[in-house]
């Protein structure tokens, strides 16, 4: 027999990894963490470009309400925040998250109704969706899982301009839009994202790395361990149960149990297709990835000083524009303005769709990409191999339809964006994490587990 030197092998240190590393740590596993890159973090993290902190997909978390921030606490992984709040009381600005940004430069701030681009009767029609989507229960409509936004906002409204505008609003928060994401989904959405950023929406003081890194140094000082460029070739799995997992070296390491944060379908590859039941490959293979592009660019002149995003309804392409400086300026040179334009991609015609999402772009702001403002442009394509996510929130694809972290092999579990789960981007993760420990530890001792 060869000696067991970890309780866990986390496979990926994505989000997903990194949670379940910090979880498993401070139930006092020795925990340890291969990671095929050369960097932590997966996509979400940040890189050093030309003196900008360049994310590797996102852009933020919704603050210290958030349930990634919830269980950072829970694990003893401290992260700093500015909230709008903040930046409200320090530079009086509106305090809000989002203005709409038309291509004919007309901006409309939702608190207001000047240069409102609807009618009086447009705006109760979209107040009732929103308030629809939000209460509890609306009588004679049904909200269940199989009805799209789109089927319930027309419950309200024949106005293309809203379905247009909640098409960006739902492009933004999930990578889908009003016809493909359920209704009862988009409610979770808004629920937290109400919750949160009514209260304290906030972005992660020096970028969301400060949120990989404050998980590192939980594993660390516990006695665990990441490595780096360690990448996973095979997991070794005897009697359907897991052993531990064998590198791109040919070094075999064994473990009582594994996680992988790989990905579904790296996982059937570093598994084999023959040790999972069909059902199992077929949940896999029908899962619809969110496919992406991310254009990321430094500018001279600030984009906005109001608010740091831009939704923008009529593009081709772009649902939305952050602007991570808004909050904290240091994540560029002095001086500079980052802004990361997302648009989710609609046909696999790469080319064509970057050039229409810069079309969208100049569009929106005449001039932007001319030399004299633009410092960098980097495309970032998220399809195909490196997808944004594997699996959408889509019908028969959200909540607890997605894949349970408790694999049909035993000892081995999954966490990351695919696992069950439902709410904002990668803030569904840590739900997936908290119930692959409550497997893992038992309930009780993963309950216990505080700092
Ligand atoms: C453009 C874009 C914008 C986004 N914006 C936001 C946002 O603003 N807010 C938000 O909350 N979410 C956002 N998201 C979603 C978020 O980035 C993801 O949900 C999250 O980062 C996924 O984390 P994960 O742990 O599941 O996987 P990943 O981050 O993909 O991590 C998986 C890790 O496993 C490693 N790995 C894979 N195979 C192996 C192997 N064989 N051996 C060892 N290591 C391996 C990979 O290298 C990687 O580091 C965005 C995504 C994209 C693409």
């Amino acid at each position: 027999m060869f000696e067991k030197k970890y309780d866990a092998i986390i496979i990926g240190a994505g989000l997903g990894g990194l949670m379940t590393a910090a979880g498993l740590v401070q139930a006092k596993k020795r925990v340890l963490v291969l990671e095929k890159a050369a960097f932590i973090g997966g996509k979400y993290t940040e890189i050093d470009y030309k003196g900008y902190k360049v994310t590797t997909g996102a852009w933020t978390n919704m603050g210290s309400n958030s349930h990634i921030d919830r269980f950072c606490q829970k694990v003893g992984a401290q992260v700093d925040y500015i909230t709008l709040k903040q930046i409200r009381k320090e530079r009086g600005t509106p305090g809000l998250l989002g203005k709409i940004r038309y291509k004919n430069g007309k901006e409309f701030l939702p608190t207001s109704t000047l240069n409102s681009p609807f009618s009086e009767s447009e705006m109760q029609e979209f107040s009732k969706i929103m308030i629809g989507m939000v209460s509890k229960e609306l009588e004679g409509i049904d909200r269940s899982k199989n009805v799209s936004v789109f089927e319930y906002a027309k419950n309200f409204t024949n106005s293309d301009k809203i379905i247009k505008l909640l098409d960006s609003l739902i492009g933004i928060a999930s990578g889908l839009n009003s016809k493909t994401i359920p209704a009862s989904e988009y409610k979770i959405i808004l629920d937290d994202g109400f919750g949160i950023a009514s209260g304290s929406f906030g972005f992660p003081i020096g970028g969301i790395k400060s949120i990989i890194d404050a998980l590192e140094k939980v594993i660390i000082n516990k006695g665990g361990e990441i490595r780096t460029k360690s990448a996973v070739e095979k997991i070794l799995i005897d009697s359907n149960s897991a052993t531990g997992v064998q590198l791109s070296d040919g070094k075999s390491i064994y473990s009582d149990l594994v996680v992988s944060n790989a990905g579904p379908r790296n996982l059937l590859k570093i598994c084999g297709r023959n040790k999972f039941p069909s059902s199992f490959l077929k949940q896999v293979d029908s899962l619809i990835p969110i496919e992406a592009l991310a254009i990321i660019c430094g500018l001279n002149e600030p984009l906005s000083e109001d608010v740091p995003m831009i939704i923008t309804p009529d593009c081709q392409r772009i649902a939305g524009i952050f602007q991570p400086t808004f909050f904290d300026p240091s994540v560029a040179p002095p001086g500079k303005t980052m802004i990361d334009i997302f648009a989710p991609l609609k046909t696999k015609d790469i080319k064509k769709e970057i050039d229409l999402t810069v079309k969208d772009l100049e569009d929106l702001y005449p001039g932007i990409l001319d030399p004299s403002n633009l410092d960098f442009q980097l495309n970032m394509v998220f399809a195909g191999d490196f997808p944004a996510a594997e699996g959408a929130q889509t019908f028969r694809q959200t909540g607890n339809d997605r894949i349970d972290p408790r694999l049909p092999v035993n000892n081995l579990f999954m966490v990351g964006a695919e696992a069950i789960g439902s709410g904002v981007a990668a803030d569904l993760i840590p739900i997936g994490v908290n119930k692959a420990l409550e497997y893992i530890l038992g309930t009780e001792k993963w309950l216990k587990v505080t700092t």
